[in-house]
Parts: C-alpha cells; sequence; structure tokens
C-alpha cells in the first residue's frame, strides 16, 4: 500500500493491485511447487480462446505468461471465430476428459453465435478455475468447498489487505452481473460483512452508497462513482474498465469510480489500471493449484489455501 502523493487534499492511501497479485503469483508458484513431486507433474491450466478479439488476445497471452512463471503447465487452444457450436464442446469435452489438465478456461466473450452459456456449463465443475459453473456457483451459495469467481476474490483479497478482518463491515456491490457483482456480494457475506446488491434499479445510489465502509463498483460506466457518494474512509474496490478518450486523442483506461474525487473522501482506493486488474489472474493461478490438489485427494496446499476466500 503506497501513500497518495498528489494531489494535495488526498486523503487515501492507494491499494497496490499489482504488488498484491504478485504475492498470490508467488503463493501459486509455491503452491504448485509442493505438488508436483506428489502429482508427478506440474498443475496444468489450459486456455481456450476462440476468434481474434485484441483484448481477448492480450488477456490470455498474459494467461499463459503467468500460468508459466508460476511453474505451472499451460495449454492452449486458438480456434477460428467461425467454428460451430458442437466443435467447440468437442474442445471442452476433450480437455474435461485429459487427466492432465487440471483447470479449464474459456476466454470470454465469445464470438457472435455461439452459445456461452451452454460452453461454459460443460466444463467439469472440478476443472472450472473461473467458477462460472451453476455448480460453482451453488457451493458458493451454500458455503460448500468449490471454486469461487477470480474477479470477486481479488477484490475481497484487496479489501482484506486494506482492512484486515471485514466482519461487521457494511459493503456495496453496485452491479449484480453473474461474473462480478453477485459472487462479490456473497464472498463478502462470507466474510460477515453485511452486504447490500445495488443495481440500476437502485433508488438514491449516492445515499445507498454513503453508509458503506466498502464500495466494490463493478458497473461498466467510466467515473460513475463520485466523491460525495463515499462515506469519509470508505475503502474503493473499483471492478470496472472502461477505455475512454483522453485529453491528446490517445484513449486510456478508467474505472467506474472517479479516481481524482475518490481520493479526497475514502481512506483506501484501487487504481485503474493497477487495482483489481492483475488479481484476476492471480485468483485463476492460484484456483488451478487449488483443482489440481483437490482433483488428486491431496490437501490445497498452505500458500494457496491463504490467499483464496472462504
Ligand atoms: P455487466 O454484466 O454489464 O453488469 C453491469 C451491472 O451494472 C448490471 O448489474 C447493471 O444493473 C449495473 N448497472 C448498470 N448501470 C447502472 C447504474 N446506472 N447504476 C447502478 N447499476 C448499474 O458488467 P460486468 O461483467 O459485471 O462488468 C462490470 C465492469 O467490470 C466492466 O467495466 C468490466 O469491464 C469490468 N470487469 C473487470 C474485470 C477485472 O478483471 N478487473 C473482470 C470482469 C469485469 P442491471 O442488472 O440492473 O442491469
Amino acid at each position: 500500500m503506497t501513500d497518495i502523493i498528489t494531489p494535495s487534499r488526498a486523503t487515501a492511501k492507494l491499494i497496490d493491485g499489482k504488488a498484491a497479485a504478485a504475492a498470490v503469483d508467488a503463493a501459486a508458484a509455491a503452491g504448485a511447487r509442493q505438488l508436483e513431486p506428489r502429482l508427478g507433474r506440474a498443475p496444468c491450466l489450459a486456455v481456450v480462446l476462440v476468434g481474434e478479439d485484441p483484448a481477448s488476445q492480450v488477456y490470455v497471452r498474459n494467461k499463459v505468461r503467468r500460468t508459466e512463471a508460476a511453474g505451472m503447465r499451460s495449454v492452449e487452444h486458438i480456434l477460428p471465430a467461425d467454428i460451430s457450436q458442437a466443435e467447440l464442446l468437442t474442445v471442452v469435452r476433450a480437455l474435461n476428459e485429459d487427466e492432465g489438465v487440471d483447470g479449464i478456461l474459456v476466454q470470454l466473450p465469445l464470438p457472435k453465435g455461439l452459445d456461452e452459456t451452454e460452453v461454459v456449463q460443460t466444463i467439469r465443475p472440478d476443472k472450472d478455475v473461473d467458477g462460472l459453473t451453476a455448480q460453482s456457483a451453488g457451493a458458493l451459495v451454500l458455503g460448500a468447498p468449490g471454486m469461487r469467481p477470480c474477479t470477486p476474490s481479488g477484490s475481497v483479497f484487496l479489501a482484506k489487505q486494506a482492512l484486515g478482518d471485514l466482519t461487521g463491515k457494511s459493503v456495496v456491490v453496485i452491479g449484480r452481473s453473474i461474473l462480478v457483482g453477485k459472487p462479490a456480494a456473497l464472498l463478502f457475506l462470507a466474510e460477515n460483512c453485511t452486504v447490500t446488491l445495488a443495481h440500476s434499479r437502485t433508488q438514491d445510489l449516492p445515499a445507498v452508497c454513503r453508509e458503506a465502509d466498502i464500495i466494490v463498483a463493478a458497473v461498466g460506466r467510466p467515473n460513475m462513482v463520485k466523491g460525495d457518494w463515499l462515506k469519509p474512509g470508505a475503502c474503493v474496490i473499483d471492478v470496472g474498465i472502461n477505455r475512454v478518450e483522453g485529453e491528446n486523442g490517445k484513449s486510456r483506461l478508467v474505472g467506474d469510480v472517479d479516481f481524482e474525487q475518490a481520493i479526497e473522501t475514502a481512506g483506501f482506493v484501487t487504481p485503474v489500471p493497477g487495482g483489481v486488474g492483475p488479481m484476476t489472474i492471480a485468483m485463476l493461478l492460484a484456483n488451478t493449484v487449488a483443482a489440481a490438489a483437490r482433483r488428486a485427494s491431496l490437501a490445497v496446499p498452505g500458500p494457496v489455501a491463504d490467499v483464496l476466500p472462504g
């Protein structure tokens, strides 16, 4: 965590997602090293990329690079955008059956015409390192062991880094998507927080937000959450990634929270980029090590168990 030096009225501390992600990557690497002699191989993550979306290509490259840097095996399936649903399902089923693969990630969004839900639900739950199958979602609701979605797990990790024990904190999650908002709400609930799940129909959202010790913004609207929506000292976890035109005509990334305003009121803020973003892959690596251990009926290695949410 670093103090923000400028602007002069800033009160918030910056939550350094890159440093936190490096720590989680290191935990995954340590866990992979512990497992390798017992498995007789390194844990393995398979990534499926369909089509040529440039952002997805960058995400997949980063996933491969960080998987290998953590001492794990990476398998890539790069498939054409015009692949049929049946052919794509055949690839996923083959990965399901491959004993050497511990985790399967299908990069979303899929090109138009492909049924994302069917593809995701075809992934074997014990290899569902993205935590998006119905079984993983059910386990999260039940508080049973299972794969937790990566971005929400990263959000909880960062809030704990800033505040320590989260018991009793009031949390407002803005956004109720399956990918981020809903699982984030359940994960904060599992940390004994009092959770409000806000969305586009929430009445007087600024007033709702002002009650929160922790705000998790997962909306996809640039700079929507203003400084006067925040309780002084609040912890702001900005999940949003929005590309906007910069002053010099170049595009830049901003979050869902007005960063310049937030740092004048909040106690802690995640920057965009460099906040929640890097945590997503880190939690994917941790989930892959956990999947490898559970599939072999071994305990999840301590360093990984320590960084994953309950
Ligand atoms: P999504 O599926 O589009 O969901 C957006 C949610 O925001 C919806 O629940 C929607 O409410 C709500 N919303 C929209 N306008 C609102 C408003 N004016 N006031 C309150 N709530 C409003 O988006 P998502 O997949 O959850 O992603 C959200 C953001 O997180 C995006 O910027 C995305 O790029 C980013 N993201 C980042 C990462 C990462 O690694 N850091 C990972 C995933 C996503 P309704 O349900 O009522 O429509």
